[in-house]
């Protein structure tokens, strides 16, 4: 055993909740599980569990993780409401988990609504969060949640300058920092992704070619789901017009995602000779296909992460992404209210050469993590610290000011 008296073995553990997380948690998870300083527990909610959005924990069994508790969380319906009882049906089982594992260390990805739960469950059990890809700007719901997931974290692992720059502001530690880079970068910057023929054939329409396809992916916008729905059809259409082979990809759980899926249907996408469709890729599949094709299109981070890596050109539509730090290969169409302003936007960018951009990572994020973990001071105090800005000092009333008031009168 390595433990030494003054620092015990550290209980780590990682909660996913979903296939965007997963791909970013997972490189973490395998360097843990290989550490013999570490005891790793993995927990898996969320829409990992649902059938309907590809049920992705097989891929974490697959890739040899050890899961150690399965939570059912998801209350169903898509919508706003739908969101929040999920919350609270995850705050209701997870502290029987955490109780339990007894976690020295707990990690949280991103912007979700399940990760919003994770982080407060373990602040409230004065478990010490570390959250990953905090101080980053997006639409939506999660640019709210991602920042509140700062508030109650401990420490913070980001992926960029600017990432590092808004935690500071935000009043957070600069020694609980870390500037190490986007995890799945380690992966994404180590595949070859030239042989894909094999790939090409298993997700997209026959005789597809490199770079002569086009990946889809488009979520909803919680804070404005009717726009969002319409942009998808109106994105639907544009891709039907451009004639080209089409990949997409069902949408992710948020609010809304039921209406994508039935416009989908109502516009024969499924059927479609030249369109293929699909719940969830493996990442491994997933990065090359992103990485041959003639265009990414939609408003996935992978349009602005990892497709940067690649110079895959990106059209990205709407407000989800905004705020996001991009590479030159992104053509932002905020404002896709019609099916001939999309078409131009993928007249301009298909096919397109871009140099490719290393903005999110360098692909040694994981060897830094993993100094940063065993840095962190365990059995000491969890409570937090905000480094406020200097200020002016605050009004209070003492009963001892005014007694000295009144005996300098006197
Ligand atoms: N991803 C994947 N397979 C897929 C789609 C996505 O592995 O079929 C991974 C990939 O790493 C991507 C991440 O999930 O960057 C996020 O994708 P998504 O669009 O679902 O979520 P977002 O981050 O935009 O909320």
């Amino acid at each position: 055993d390595v433990a030494t008296p003054q620092q015990p073995r550290m209980r780590l553990c990682i909660a996913t909740c979903n296939r965007a997380d997963y791909s970013k948690l997972a490189p973490i998870m395998l360097a843990a599980k290989a550490d013999e300083d570490i005891d790793l527990s993995v927990i898996v909610l969320g829409c990992h569990l649902i059938d309907d959005y590809g049920s992705t924990y097989r891929y974490i069994e697959q890739d040899g993780i050890d899961i150690d508790s399965r939570l059912h969380t998801i209350v169903r319906g898509e919508d706003e409401a739908a969101m929040v009882e999920s919350i609270g049906l995850a705050m209701v089982k997870l502290p029987d988990v955490l109780l339990r594992l007894e976690p020295h260390v707990l990690i949280v990805h991103g912007d979700r609504f399940d990760a919003l739960s994770l982080a407060a469950s373990a602040a409230l059990m004065n478990i010490r969060i570390v959250h990953v890809e905090g101080g980053e700007i997006s639409g939506t719901i999660d640019d709210m949640i991602r920042h509140s997931i700062t508030k109650l974290a401990h420490y913070h692992v980001c992926c960029t300058e600017r990432a590092h720059s808004r935690l500071l502001a935000m009043c957070e530690d600069n020694n609980a920092i870390l500037l190490a880079g986007c995890t799945s970068y380690d992966k994404l910057l180590n595949t070859d992704t030239t042989n894909c023929t094999a790939v090409l054939e298993k997700w997209l329409p026959k005789d597809v070619q490199p770079h002569d396809y086009l990946v889809a992916l488009q979520h909803p916008v919680t804070t404005n789901i009717s726009k969002s729905l319409k942009m998808f059809g109106l994105m639907l259409d544009a891709l039907l017009e451009f004639g080209k082979k089409v990949i997409v990809l069902f949408p992710n759980i948020d609010a809304g995602s039921k209406e994508m899926t039935r416009i989908m249907r109502q516009k024969g996408i499924e059927h479609h000779p030249s369109f293929k469709t699909a719940k969830h890729i493996p990442f491994d599949e997933f990065l090359i296909l992103v990485a041959n094709a003639g265009c990414m299109i939609g408003n996935s981070s992978a349009g602005i992460r990892e497709a940067g890596a690649f110079g895959t050109p990106v059209i990205n539509l709407g407000s989800r992404q905004t705020g996001r730090e991009t590479g030159e290969n992104v053509l932002h169409c905020r404002e896709a209210d019609t099916t001939e302003k999309i078409k131009q936007a993928l007249e301009i960018q298909y096919q397109k050469q871009y140099p490719p951009s290393y903005i999110y990572g360098d692909g040694h994020a994981i060897p830094r993590i993993m100094k940063f973990l065993k840095s962190l001071d365990i059995t000491g105090e969890t409570q937090k610290q905000f480094v406020f800005p200097p200020m002016r000092p605050s009004h209070h009333r003492d009963i001892d000011h005014i007694l000295e008031r009144q005996s300098a009168l006197a």
